[in-house]
């Protein structure tokens, strides 16, 4: 077994006309590099009608929805984070529940807002109701803001996972670019904060500084939107763990935070 806690797919109302080959391609290199289950997003219309990192409803409802058609598609293959926009309180927990109801099995939460503000509370009670993990898109570090995206970091959702210790959230991509020593340090004590492998960095050293900050029973591995370092990752840890330590990392982390029978796991 061996679930991609952070992968994406695109759908034909996004800004790329090889949307399909996309889909087809992360699937194709999936198989090759022997991923059971991609547990994906996505995030609105990737930009085409409302920015990425502030989707409107609209746009929100229509990407999960294609989100769900491909679970459909690939039943075995393919599970859906919800993901939403929590400054529309009311429309991120009804498109919650709508897609857990329909089989989707985790909260997707981009950069629409601060992790550690107050309007993240309501999205958060629902994930413990619900018991669903939460993803959070992590700026590892970050040191000012940026145009089109209210970013959080690991400092911001420690804040959010002490006021819901009863939830887990997924720090995203710890690979992702930035100081991924500051997000280490601030996670280490904070027991419902999983890090998640994926994003494009191979830093010499990550990898062990990972099991040294947060154990190897709080690691999850991913790809994000290149899967070729993911796969590098993957085979580093080979040699770094134990096979019951890897087996931990590839697959039953996810299988303890997820639902109950999210993967085939027999
Ligand atoms: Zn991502």
């Amino acid at each position: 077994m061996l679930v991609d806690v952070h992968a994406h797919f695109y759908h034909a109302r996004t800004p790329r006309a090889d949307w399909r080959e996309r889909n087809v391609s992360r699937l194709t290199a999936g198989a090759r590099i022997g991923i059971s289950v991609h547990v994906a997003s996505i995030l609105g219309s990737w930009g085409l009608t409302s920015p990425i990192y502030f989707p409107s409803p609209r746009d929100v409802t229509a990407g999960n929805d294609a989100l769900l058609a491909l679970q459909r598609e690939h039943v075995d293959r393919i599970r859906g984070y919800v993901c939403v926009n929590p400054n529309y309180t009311a429309h991120a927990r009804a498109e919650i529940v709508r897609g857990l109801d329909a089989g989707m099995i985790g909260i997707k939460l981009a950069a629409s807002r601060r992790a550690d503000d107050r309007l993240l509370d309501p999205i958060a009670e629902l994930a413990r109701e619900r018991r669903v993990p939460v993803l959070q898109h992590i700026w590892q570090h970050r040191r000012r803001d940026w145009p089109g995206q209210e970013a959080s970091d690991a400092v911001e959702l420690c804040t959010l996972a002490r006021r819901h210790p009863d939830v887990r959230f997924i720090l995203a991509h710890i690979g992702g670019g930035g100081d991924w020593l500051h997000s280490l340090r601030a996670v280490h004590d904070v027991p419902n904060v999983y890090v998640d492998l994926s994003g494009s960095g191979v830093d010499g050293g990550m990898l062990e500084d990972c099991v040294a900050s947060v154990g190897v029973n709080r690691l999850l591995w991913g790809t994000d939107l290149t899967m070729d370092t993911g796969w590098a990752k993957l085979r580093y840890l080979e040699l770094l763990l134990t096979k019951e330590e890897l087996a931990l990392v590839r697959w039953k982390n996810a299988a303890r935070i997820f639902p109950p029978g999210a993967f085939p796991t027999d």
